[in-house]
C-alpha cells in the first residue's frame, strides 16, 4: 500500500518515529508521501525524506491555514524548494474557510499560483479543502483548464462533488473518515469506482476506527483499506493493488 498523505515528520512522532515506521512496513505500507505545511516544517520534512528516499517522497507547498500577510514570502520559499528538490507533488494547497476566512482572498491567490506551478512543472497537486470544496473545484477547472492533475486529499464532499472532482481529472484521497459511522463517506466510496481512489492516513490526524481518538500513524492504513474492501465487497489485496497503481500513475513514482 502507499500512504499518499502523512505528516510523519511531525513532532508527534519524535519519541518513536523509527518504531512507528517499522510498524507501517509490517502492516504492508511500501511508501509514504509527505505533504508540506509551511516554512516552520519544510526542513524537517525534507530531512526525513532524505533519510530514506525510497520509502518517503516529499511534497512541497503552502497549506491554506498557513496563508497570512506574509504569503508571498512563503510562496517564494516553496518555489525555491520545488526547483532544488525532487518533489512528487505540490501540496498540500487549497482553501480552508472552516478555520478562518480572514485571509480568504490571499488563500485564493496562493492556491491559484500553486495550481499554475503544477501545470508549468508537470506536477500533481494535493488539495486540502474545508468548507470550500465547490470553490476548490471551480478554481482547478478555471486555472488548470484540464491540465491539472492530482488528489482531493481527505475528500469530504458528496457524490455529486466527487463526480465533479473526477471529471476535472482528479482522484479522491480516502482515509480514516471512511470508518466513521456518521460521516457519509461510505456512500461516496460505494458509488465511485476504485480507479479514482487513493489511500491516505493524514497521520497524526483523523485516526480510523478502532483506534479513533488516539494518534494516527501509517500502519493504520490497513484499517482504511479493509473498510473500503468491505464497502466494495472485494478483498483488501485488490484494494491495495488498484489504489497503489493509481498512486503510482498520479505521482509518477
Ligand atoms: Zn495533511
Amino acid at each position: 500500500m502507499i500512504d499518499t498523505h502523512a505528516h510523519l515528520y511531525s513532532a508527534d512522532f519524535d519519541r518513536d518515529r523509527s518504531e512507528m515506521i517499522d510498524r507501517a512496513i509490517a502492516a504492508g505500507v511500501d511508501q509514504v508521501f509527505l505533504p508540506a505545511i509551511d516554512r516552520a516544517t519544510h526542513i524537517t520534512l525534507l530531512e526525513l525524506a532524505r533519510s530514506n528516499p525510497d520509502f518517503f517522497k516529499p511534497m512541497m507547498g503552502l497549506h491554506p491555514c498557513s496563508v497570512g500577510g506574509d504569503f508571498l514570502d512563503e510562496l517564494n520559499i516553496v518555489r525555491g524548494y520545488l526547483e532544488s528538490e525532487r518533489c512528487c507533488a505540490i501540496g498540500e494547497i487549497g482553501l480552508d474557510y472552516y478555520h478562518s476566512i480572514q485571509w480568504k482572498d490571499e488563500q485564493q491567490r496562493a492556491f491559484a499560483t500553486q495550481i499554475e506551478w503544477g501545470v508549468e512543472m508537470d506536477l500533481p497537486i494535493v488539495i486540502h479543502s474545508r468548507s470550500s470544496l465547490d470553490d476548490c473545484i471551480a478554481m482547478v477547472k478555471q486555472i488548470g483548464k484540464g491540465r491539472s492533475r492530482g488528489v482531493f486529499h481527505c475528500f469530504g464532499g458528496d457524490v455529486r462533488q466527487a463526480k465533479q472532482a473526477i471529471e476535472t481529472g482528479f482522484y479522491l484521497g480516502i482515509g480514516g473518515v471512511v470508518t466513521y459511522k456518521n460521516a457519509g463517506m461510505a456512500k461516496v466510496v460505494a458509488e465511485i469506482p476504485l480507479d479514482y481512489i487513493v489511500l491516505e492516513t493524514d497521520a497524526p490526524y483523523l485516526t480510523p476506527v478502532p483506534h479513533r481518538g488516539k494518534r494516527n500513524e501509517s500502519s493504520y492504513l490497513f484499517f482504511v483499506a479493509e473498510k473500503i474492501a468491505e464497502i466494495k465487497g472485494i478483498s483488501r489485496e485488490e484494494v491495495d493493488s488498484i489504489t497503489t497503481e493509481n498512486a503510482k500513475k498520479i505521482f509518477k513514482v
